[in-house]
């Protein structure tokens, strides 16, 4: 059994607290939360054992009535690997109490990609985590867009991609991010930092990326383009992708015009909070047109990354190769649609 502990008991770190435990092979050490809150009553009601992340605010959970397991040190020294969940930034801080303990860490996409030996993807390049303390799971768009690249790249070869990423203002959670009535161009430089993402993971990738914001908070949506090197037909392609586990190709006849349906469908499908781990590619959107491969995916954001972090579990710890940790991930979770 490998033991895990999740700091930063948000977005993320819930689902992926819930991950692990789903999992045969691993048991949850416990989750590190900052302060009392719903989360935090959550986590000990689902029996979580919980840590204070900052050891002064103690006295706000015993205030809450919320009991403690003990610190986040602790957490960090009981655990084989720790899944750092905390906001954009602070895993940075967090970095040295995990040398400290030489508890190999996983961050997430918000860290920048120097802080790690590793940015991950597990479809694409799982074996270079294998032993790495410090490995990054990269953010929501990257991971969307490696699981689409890694198939096209390796059966057709791709000379260029281009894609423009409508991304949500915020999570439905995130009440400071708006509402705001606007399209913005953001960044309105190009480059958006998604292709150099992208880029960590297939380093010789020809990738430009354009970002927008709109006021949604469901899922990203991307308008892909990729130049092929050897050209295929789109019958050919449909069947490449609808093989991969983690691609949803959405049939015309299910008549889903947009995340909103799609969210609908995972709560009809009894999904966890509506969660959506895999890429929801319209099938009627995939077109070739000369050298060019068109589509539009829509992304979860909030939980395409979750079996990502799952399996950099497997991989830092080496128990399971890339195939193996997959298909063990998928089946725990109930991946496929
Ligand atoms: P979040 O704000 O929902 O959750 C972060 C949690 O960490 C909060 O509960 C916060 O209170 C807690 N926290 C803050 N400081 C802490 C500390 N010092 N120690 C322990 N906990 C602390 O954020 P999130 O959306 O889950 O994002 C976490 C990471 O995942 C970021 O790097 C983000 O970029 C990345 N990510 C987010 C999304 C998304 O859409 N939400 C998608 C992919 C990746």
């Amino acid at each position: 059994m490998i033991s895990v502990g999740v700091n930063g008991y948000g977005t993320i770190g819930k689902r992926v607290a819930d991950a692990v435990v789903a999992q045969p092979d691993m048991e949850l050490v416990g989750v590190a939360k900052t302060r009392p809150n719903f989360e935090a009553e959550t986590a000990v009601k689902n029996g979580y054992p919980l840590f204070a992340a900052i050891e002064e605010r103690i006295e706000q959970f015993d205030d809450a009535g919320i009991e403690l397991a003990g610190t986040v040190d602790e957490l960090v020294a009981a655990s084989d690997v720790v899944v750092d969940a905390c906001p954009s930034g602070i895993g940075a801080e967090n970095k040295s109490l995990y040398a400290e303990h030489d508890t190999p860490a996983l961050y997430q996409g918000g860290e920048d990609a120097d802080l790690v030996d590793v940015s991950f993807n597990a479809r694409s390049n799982y074996d270079a985590a294998t032993g790495a303390d410090h490995v990054r799971v990269v953010s929501c768009n990257t991971t969307g867009l490696s699981r689409l690249l890694a198939p096209l790249e390796s059966a057709y070869g791709v000379e260029k991609a281009r894609v423009t990423l409508v991304r949500r203002g915020g999570d439905p959670g995130q009440t400071g991010r708006g509402p705001i009535n606007d399209i913005l161009p953001n960044p309105v430089t190009l480059p958006s930092h998604h292709g150099p993402d992208v880029n960590t993971i297939f380093p010789e990738l020809d990738i430009d990326t354009l970002g927008m914001k709109v006021p949604a908070t469901l899922m990203h949506t991307h308008s892909v383009n990729v130049t092929l090197e050897t050209v295929p037909d789109e019958a050919d392609v449909r069947e490449l992708l609808a093989d991969e586990s983690r691609l949803f190709c959405i049939k015309p006849s299910m008549a889903i015009d947009g995340s909103g349906k799609l969210k609908e469908y995972a709560h009809d499908v009894g999904r966890p909070r509506g969660d959506l781990w895999e890429n929801c590619i319209w099938e009627e959107s995939i077109s070739i047109e000369g050298d060019d491969l068109y589509c539009f995916q829509a992304i979860h954001q909030e939980s395409d990354v979750v079996p990502e972090n799952i399996d950099a579990i497997r991989a830092v710890t080496g128990v399971a190769d890339a195939d193996e940790s997959i298909a063990r991930t998928n089946e725990a979770m109930g991946m496929g649609l």
